[in-house]
C-alpha cells in the first residue's frame, strides 16, 4: 500500500526552465512564488545546491566540485531541451539580516561579509555565463534575492552584459 496518493499528476510535457538556486529552505516557497506570480512560471527543472549558481563557478578552491556541478548542469541543458536559465543568489539587501548571508559563500570566503559575498556573486554569475553558456542558445538571467530588513525578498534582475553580473539600473 502506498502512503499517499497524489492529486497533482505526473506531467507529459516537460518543462524548458532550469532554476539554479541555493538548497537553504528559508526562501523556497518565496522563490515560487516570485517565478509563479513575477515571471508566470509554474513548472520548472531545478538544480538545488548550496550557494546555488555559485556552486557552479570556479571561484575560491574548490575546483573539482564546480566541474560535477557543471556537468550536472549540462547534463539538464541537453536531455531536458532547457531554453531559459535562471540564476538565483541570495543575499541580505540594504538593512536586511546578516544572517541571511549565503552559507555556502560564507564556507568558500571564510567570511560573511554582506557586500564581499555580493561583490563574489556578482563575478561568478559573469564567470559562469562565459565559461558554461557562451556557446549556448540559452536564454540565462541573473537574479539576486535581496532579504530586507521586513524580511520580505526584493528579486533584482542584474545585467550580465559586462562579464559579471551588474545591478540594473532603476528606470
Ligand atoms: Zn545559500
Amino acid at each position: 500500500m502506498p502512503i499517499f496518493t497524489t492529486g497533482a499528476t505526473w506531467r507529459i510535457e516537460r518543462p524548458h526552465t532550469l532554476v539554479v538556486a541555493c538548497s537553504d529552505g528559508r526562501l523556497q516557497v518565496q522563490i515560487d512564488e516570485f517565478l509563479r506570480e513575477g515571471l508566470g512560471v509554474q513548472e520548472y527543472d531545478r538544480l538545488y545546491l548550496p550557494g546555488g549558481p555559485g556552486a557552479l563557478a570556479t571561484s575560491g578552491d574548490e575546483f573539482a566540485r564546480s566541474e560535477r556541478a557543471t556537468s550536472e548542469l549540462t547534463f539538464l541543458l541537453d536531455a531536458h531541451k532547457i531554453e531559459s536559465v535562471l540564476l538565483l543568489f541570495h543575499g541580505p539587501g540594504p538593512g536586511g539580516p546578516r544572517g541571511s548571508v549565503c552559507a555556502d559563500y560564507a564556507r568558500k570566503l571564510r567570511h560573511d561579509d554582506p557586500a564581499k559575498v555580493r561583490q563574489q556573486q556578482e563575478a561568478d554569475a559573469g564567470e559562469v555565463l562565459r565559461r558554461v553558456f557562451a556557446f549556448r542558445k540559452v536564454e540565462v538571467r541573473a537574479l539576486f534575492c535581496d532579504v530586507r530588513e521586513d524580511l520580505a525578498l526584493d528579486i533584482v534582475e542584474y545585467d550580465l552584459g559586462k562579464g559579471r553580473a551588474v545591478r540594473h539600473t532603476q528606470v
